[in-house]
C-alpha cells in the first residue's frame, strides 16, 4: 500500500517559473538539483499551507516559515539555511510571482509632499533584472595579506534577526518593569556586546580563504576566527563592508516614482523581509 502512486501525482503543482540565481549555484554545500544549462532552477508557486506559515509571526522570526517556503517551493535546494541570503531575495520574488502574478501594488510616501503613492512593480521586470554575482575580488591589506570572501548565509541572517528581537525584547520588558537605570545601562551594554560577538562571528563566516603574502592560504575557521578578533576597526570595517557589497547584489530592489501630488520623481525599494513581503 505505501509504495502505491498516487494517481493525483500528475496534478501535482508544476514549476510556475525558471529563475537564474545571483549566485549562479556557488557557495551551495554540493550541487543544485534540476540545474538547468541556463543556470536556472525551478520555483513552484506556495500551497495553502506555507502562505498559513508565512502569517505566523513565531515561524518567521525563527527561521521556520522560510526554511519550510523554500523547502516547498524551491525543491533545488536541498539545505535552504546554508544558502547564499542573496539567492532568497531572488527566490521570494519568483515564488510571489509565481502564487500571485506578476503585478504588485505598493504604497509609497513622496520624500518631499508625504503624499501616498500607488505604485505596480513588475515582478516579471525585477525577476529579468537579477544580476549574477562576479568573480568576488579579494581584499589588500597594507601588510601584503589578501582576503577571498563570501556571501552571507540565510542562517547567518535568521539568526541575527533572532539576537536582535531577543535584544529588543529585553530592553522593553526591562522598561516595562521600571526596572532601575544601573540595571538598564548594564543591560544595554550587554546587548550591544551580543550583537557586536553575533557580528564577528558572521564576518568570519563569510571569510573563505586568508592568503598569506608567502602564497600560504589560511582556511581553518578557528584561525580565521581568532585573527578576526584581533583586526583593527578600519581593518574588520573594510572586510565588513565588503561583505555588504556584495549582499545587496543580485536583486534590484529599486523602482522610480513620479508623485501624483507634486510631480518629483523618486527612488523608492522593494521590501524583501518576508515578514512584510507577503502580508
Ligand atoms: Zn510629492
Amino acid at each position: 500500500m505505501e509504495n502505491q502512486v498516487n494517481p493525483l501525482k500528475q496534478y501535482f503543482r508544476k514549476p510556475g517559473i525558471w529563475i537564474k540565481l545571483p549566485s549562479q549555484g556557488n557557495f551551495y554545500k554540493g550541487k543544485l538539483i534540476d540545474f538547468n544549462d541556463m543556470g536556472e532552477i525551478p520555483v513552484y508557486p506556495m500551497t495553502a499551507k506555507d502562505e498559513l506559515l508565512l502569517k505566523n509571526a513565531d515561524a518567521l522570526l525563527n527561521g521556520t516559515a522560510v526554511y519550510n517556503l523554500i523547502k516547498s517551493c524551491v525543491p533545488s535546494i536541498t539545505e535552504p539555511t546554508a544558502m547564499p541570503a542573496i539567492d532568497l531575495d531572488a527566490i521570494l520574488v519568483a515564488i510571489k510571482r509565481c502564487t500571485y502574478g506578476e503585478n504588485i501594488d505598493i504604497s509609497t510616501d513622496c520624500p518631499s509632499c508625504q503624499t501616498k503613492n500607488e505604485v505596480t512593480v513588475n515582478l516579471n521586470h525585477v525577476i529579468s533584472n537579477i544580476k549574477v554575482l562576479e568573480t568576488l575580488s579579494p581584499i589588500d591589506f597594507d601588510s601584503g595579506i589578501k582576503v577571498f570572501i563570501k556571501p552571507v548565509k540565510v542562517s547567518d541572517l535568521l539568526s541575527l534577526n533572532w539576537v536582535q528581537f531577543e535584544q529588543i525584547r529585553n530592553i522593553q520588558i526591562a522598561e516595562q518593569n521600571n526596572t532601575d537605570e544601573t540595571t538598564k545601562v548594564n543591560l544595554l551594554q550587554q546587548s550591544y556586546q551580543i550583537l557586536t560577538e553575533k557580528n564577528l562571528e558572521i564576518v568570519s563566516g563569510c571569510i573563505d580563504t586568508v592568503l598569506l603574502p608567502d602564497s600560504v592560504a589560511v582556511t581553518d575557521h578557528e584561525n580565521i576566527r581568532e585573527w578576526i578578533n584581533d583586526l583593527s576597526k578600519p581593518e574588520f570595517a573594510k572586510i565588513e563592508n565588503a561583505i555588504m557589497v556584495t549582499s545587496s547584489m543580485g536583486v534590484d530592489k529599486e523602482f522610480s516614482v513620479t508623485c501624483k501630488n507634486c510631480n518629483t520623481d523618486f527612488k523608492s525599494s522593494l521590501d524583501l523581509n518576508p515578514t512584510t513581503f507577503f502580508a
